[in-house]
């Protein structure tokens, strides 16, 4: 490969035809090396690398004589290389490159730190342009760690006669900053870009319709590609932006208006609304629904009644009851003779769900004497309910094997499971309702999977205690039909939420000690398993996000270690449990059975515990390196507590005060509601990590822009009109084209 010093840096250095469709390996100066990173970021061929986007610029454009230098900055100068050498500093053993440019205004002083390579690029003589800050004291003040190319051989006053900008690539100009990537720096990817627009040997197909681009007067394509990696003014590098951002959420909006379209002519099983069995069915809880579970419940049954499938999302903030009201559904599904498959993203989850599950739909016929006054009216409805997990199988309550139940399968109702129930061999007759428990990608795929029977696809309701602020459920998500529970069960009390510092730790546990002696539980959060032995320790899905953030993984709480101290030292008095998920199913659980039993004290655990788990004597959710987590996953430790009369408390442990960690922790502080912390979510950390998208494959761009809501309607709007006009889009082939390339970014899996 040939080197990407900055001596290579000339874009007319650089021959033979570029297309779109270019791979990268025929890319010149791309390595082997360079092409793994890419193809990393998605990143196969030249359109990709082009319409791969900066996300900010750094302005360099302010060149100024050597004469007129001072503290500050950024500067730009042009001059001449009078000399270059490397210094050693033995005590902090850095390498000071030191250079003096003349540009004959003056002299200025230039240094760089730990780039010792340099003295090879820039011999005596060569003329640099070089962009920085200006640092130093008094007289003796120098540019320090500078951006730097080589320019062509000097006119003959550098100064006044700037190199044109057009001609500089990573100074003199505004410098286009991308999206930090390991090992693929934004100085490179600079090298690269700029000689592929200028040989780019087609005209890039614009897909967006002329009367848009007139309406909101958008700059061209070709131009605005130009003007979003190497604009000549920020505002029209904006203006650059703004087409692009209108047209990705105009391309997401259709592709997802069409998806709906298509689904809407799918034929699916009518279910008749069995009303008496409802009624009866909601008399028999132990408690009364709310106004909010009504009418979700009723939104549910109605989208049944109808001959083409259901997709509805039913979001509720935790612990505001969507079981029960998923519950309704299976139920009126397998009164008309249907079956409902039920998934659950954990093996504890739907172990929990299918004792759930089982009490309501089809609780034991004999009640022992004293056992709960109000289960006496409960029917027993003689659901036929099973439990199908990678390891264990369960039918009406007994162990059977895999084998055994899916001989079972056409008398099965109600069957529950992990991934298991999605595989290949479960073959179901009469499957006319998915339910799909907090899995983020909301279960479109799952279905799909699901959908073996010829003559119609089930209906599919997806749940979410993970609320979707307003601007992605008319995007992402504007394909499913959304129930929001937006009431919480009476007599639920308020959390009291509060961000411990070291200095407060022993109090803390104190206070905790105290609850377990009320008869309270606990649980502890720590974001690991093991202590780290490495910085860059991957820790699955986590550490992706995580990692952008810069902290050492090395000092994050560990579970093992956790709760080693908290059984040995803090409450050697207490019984203590652990949870991870590394552990076998069987311990996890015996675990979770005994925490239920109340044989366990405080249970120390990973974020296995987050989503769904319900044990409602805990009182205590402690999370250990609070500001490590998301602000969508704390809110769901937190809702792990709170689940009875008994007051309940979430203290978040903290080590790194002061940081914007901070910032979300306050807001967790501030505000109980799940939907109101997603929009603040939203807003500290863009929607990029927001359920783990950055996994999508949806363009960075578009995640930034799906915060503001006048667009994303804006975009919808406009994508409505044109599917009324063209619901084909017939006249539209490039668009046609590019929702096709979407679905396939999209992987919904
Ligand atoms: P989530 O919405 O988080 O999945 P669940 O369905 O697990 O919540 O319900 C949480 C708890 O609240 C369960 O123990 C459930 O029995 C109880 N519950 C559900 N609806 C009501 C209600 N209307 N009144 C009181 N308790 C309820
Ligand atoms: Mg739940």
């Amino acid at each position: 490969m040939e080197g990407c010093g900055p001596s290579d840096c000339r874009f007319d250095s650089c021959r033979g035809h570029m297309f779109l469709s270019t791979p990268i390996e025929q890319i010149p100066r791309v390595g082997p090396q360079y092409q793994k990173k890419l193809k990393k970021l998605g990143i196969k061929n030249v359109g990709d690398i082009i319409f791969h986007f900066p996300h900010r610029y750094e302005d360099f454009s302010n060149l100024i004589p050597i004469s007129k230098a001072e503290l500050g900055g950024p500067f730009c100068f042009q001059g001449e290389v009078l000399d270059i050498k490397n210094i050693r500093t033995f005590r902090r053993r850095l390498v000071l490159t030191q250079m003096t440019i003349d540009d004959k205004t003056g002299k200025l002083k230039v240094m760089w730190f730990n780039q010792p390579y340099l003295v090879n690029t820039f011999k005596k003589g060569t003329f640099v342009c070089l962009a920085g800050k200006i640092t130093g004291k008094g007289k003796s003040i120098y540019l320090s760690n500078p951006a730097y190319e080589k320019i062509e051989s000097p006119t003959k006053n550098l100064v006044g006669e700037k190199i044109g900008n057009s001609d500089l690539t990573h100074t003199g100009r505004l410098i286009p900053v991308y999206p930090e990537t390991e090992g693929l720096s934004s100085k490179w990817l600079r090298f690269i870009v700029k000689p592929l627009l200028a040989k780019l040997k087609e005209q890039i197909p614009d897909s967006l319709p002329e009367k848009l681009r007139q309406k909101f007067d958008f700059l061209p394509l070709s131009k605005a590609i130009w003007q979003i990696h190497f604009p000549a003014s920020l505002k029209l590098a904006e203006k650059a932006k703004k087409r692009f951002a209108f047209e990705e959420l105009f391309e997401l909006s259709l592709f997802v208006l069409r998806e709906r379209m298509k689904l809407a002519k799918e034929r699916a099983a009518p279910i008749p609304l069995n009303l008496a069995a409802v009624q009866e069915f909601t008399k028999g809880l132990p408690f009364k629904l709310t106004d909010a579970q009504k009418k979700a419940a009723w939104q549910l049954l109605k989208d049944l009644e109808k001959p083409s499938p259901m997709n509805r999302l039913l979001e509720g903030d935790v612990g505001s009851g969507k079981t029960v009201v998923a519950a309704i559904a299976a139920l009126d599904v397998v009164r008309a003779g249907y079956q409902v498959a039920f998934l659950a993203p954990t093996e504890i989850l739907a172990k929990q769900h299918y004792k759930t599950i089982r009490e309501l739909l089809n609780p034991p016929p004999l009640l022992k004497e004293g056992e709960e006054k109000n289960q006496q009216n409960r029917k027993w409805w003689g659901v036929n309910i099973g439990l199908i997990t990678g390891k264990e199988n369960y039918y009406q309550n007994e162990k059977i094997t895999r084998g055994e139940l899916l001989e079972k399968l056409k008398e099965i109702d109600v069957l529950l499971g992990t991934h298991a129930l999605i595989q290949d061999w479960v073959k179901f007759e009469k499957l006319a309702l998915v339910v799909v428990d907090e899995q983020h990608r909301f279960g479109v795929e799952q279905r799909a999977k699901l959908c073996r029977q010829k003559d119609f696809i089930p209906h599919l309701l997806s749940m979410t205690a993970t609320p979707i602020p307003r601007t992605l459920s008319l995007t992402l998500y504007g394909d499913l039909d959304l129930s929001v529970i937006d009431e919480m069960p009476k007599g639920r009390k308020k959390i009291i939420t509060k961000i411990i510092q070291p200095k407060d730790k022993k109090a803390t546990y104190e206070f905790i000690r105290e609850q377990v002696k009320e008869g309270r539980q606990v649980f502890v959060i720590c974001p690991r398993i093991e202590p780290a032995k490495t910085s860059a320790e991957d820790l699955g899905g986590q550490a992706a996000f995580l990692d952008q953030r810069n902290f050492s993984w090395l000092d994050v709480k560990a579970v093992k270690q956790e709760y080693k101290k908290l059984s040995e030292e803090i409450f050697p008095d207490l019984k203590i449990g652990m949870l991870h998920g590394k552990m076998k199913s069987q311990e996890k659980e015996d675990i979770m059975k005994n925490f239920k039993a109340g044989k366990i004290d405080i249970l120390v655990s990973t974020s296995v515990v987050e989503v769904g788990v319900d044990i409602p004597n805990a009182s205590v959710m402690l999370i250990e390196g609070s500001e490590k987590f998301g602000l969508a996953q704390l809110h769901q430790f937190r809702g792990r507590v709170g689940r009875s009369e008994h007051r309940s408390y979430c203290f978040l442990f903290t080590d790194a005060p002061g940081t914007i960690w901070n910032r979300r922790l306050r807001a967790l502080i501030s505000c109980e509601n799940g939907f109101e912390l997603a929009e603040k979510d939203l807003q500290i950390r863009g929607p990029g990590d927001f359920t783990g998208q950055r996994q999508w494959g949806i363009p960075d761009l578009t995640m930034a822009s799906l915060t503001d809501f006048v667009l994303v309607s804006k975009t919808r709007n406009e994508a409505k009109e044109v599917l009324a006009k063209d619901p084909e889009l017939k006249k539209y082939p490039l668009l046609k084209k590019r929702l096709a390339e979407l679905r396939e970014k999209i992987h919904l899996e």
